[in-house]
């Protein structure tokens, strides 16, 4: 799906702004499953981002989810409370890790766990955890409003022991109780918060070409060269609706050009998701509104495009997070002074 073709390398399309086209076609199909095709996981970003070579070797094929979010952290990664504690050749883990996407179908799973709490952010490491290990455990799957496609589960890691090598990153950033390999790994959503976004444009388009569809059958006409004067209420919507789609594609398709041409684009990147997360809350919302009962009935799939938007202003990072890191960037505060 990212491999650049000989045309996108010509016309300068790096591997992000193509990845970012992929997911909005492929999630005006389904959300749900782009989530479940194998190897896509946060956790084979974070391994891609910061793996050693060795540990490439070993973990790049496999397919790897991310699991951030405890049952008290999950906007505040830096209050993670599993602990990782080497003993001889091996890492113990235990904790609980909640709402983990493809936590059934993944092969390993990158656990965040702090080696020293005193250390806050600077004792938190990553490590790779083999679904078998002992100790690890796969709780429960839920039950969930949208992308039912895709598996979400908790893990309890109860002396859960891996090897030594399983922390991911440099050896200077194993043992180093600086921040260097939180950011390493929080940099990887600079990466991919531009892709959840796409899959936010993916959903919208889905259910605006929709809407368009049934409100033309009963008589709606979409004509650009209408004066505004002359429009009816659900056209307007309709134009407002395209204009909040284009503009969530547009920052989309920067935050991703960014990333293929080496600028820093963290606020970029959650700028893009705030906004595909709001619109594509919005634009379904206002879809099943236009249509009717069309729109709540299950026979067609906008109230399912409803129920599947939501999760893009959740997952990666909520709305009102990315609002924060967009802040602390523009007024160039830390995440001490803002919080
Ligand atoms: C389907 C699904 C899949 C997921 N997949 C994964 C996964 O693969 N791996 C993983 O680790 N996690 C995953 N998550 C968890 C997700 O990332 C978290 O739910 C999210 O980060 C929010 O954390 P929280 O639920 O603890 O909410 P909280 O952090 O408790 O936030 C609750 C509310 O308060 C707001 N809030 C919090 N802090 C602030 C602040 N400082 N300023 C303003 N508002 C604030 C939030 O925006 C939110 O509205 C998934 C969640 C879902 C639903």
């Amino acid at each position: 799906m990212t491999r650049p073709s000989t045309r996108a390398k010509k016309e300068g399309l790096g591997k992000n702004l193509q990845t970012v086209i992929a997911i909005e076609e492929l999630c005006w199909g389904d959300t749900g499953l782009l989530l479940s095709w194998p190897g896509q996981g946060l956790g084979n970003a974070a391994i891609d981002a910061v793996a050693t070579e060795e540990q490439l070797e070993r973990f790049g094929d496999k397919w790897a989810a991310m699991a951030i979010t405890e049952p008290e952290a999950g906007s505040d990664t830096a209050s993670i409370t599993t602990t990782a504690e080497l003993d001889g050749e091996e890492w113990v883990l235990n904790g609980e890790k909640i709402f983990v996407t493809a936590a059934e179908r993944s092969e390993a799973v990158v656990v965040w766990a702090t080696i020293d709490k005193e250390a806050g952010r600077g004792g938190i490491k990553s490590f790779v955890v083999e679904k078998g290990s002992p100790g690890f455990k796969l709780d429960h799957l839920e039950k969930k409003l949208g992308i039912r496609a895709s598996d979400t589960g908790t893990f309890v890691l109860n002396n859960c022991r891996i090897p030594k090598d399983n922390i991911l990153g440099s050896s200077e950033v194993k043992k180093s109780k600086t921040t260097a390999g939180f950011k390493g790994v929080m940099k990887t959503f600079d990466n991919t918060r531009p892709h959840v976004a796409a899959q936010g444009l993916g959903i919208a388009r889905a259910a605006l070409e929709f809407t368009k569809e049934k409100l033309e059958e009963v008589g709606a006409e979409f004509d650009y060269r209408k004066s505004p004067n002359n429009i009816k209420s659900r056209e307007k919507d309709y134009y407002l609706m395209e204009a909040n789609l284009e503009a969530a594609r547009l920052l989309t398709w920067r935050a991703a050009w960014m990333a293929d041409n080496g600028k820093r684009n963290s606020m970029e990147a959650s700028m893009a998701k705030a906004k595909a997360g709001r619109a594509g809350t919005l634009l379904t919302q206002k879809c099943c509104d236009l249509l009717g009962p069309v729109g709540f009935s299950c026979r067609d799939l906008a109230e399912k495009w409803m129920r599947d938007a939501k999760i893009i202003d959740i997952f990666e990072g909520t709305g009102q997070i990315q609002h924060l890191i967009v802040a602390r960037q523009f007024l160039g505060l830390s995440s001490k002074e803002l919080k």
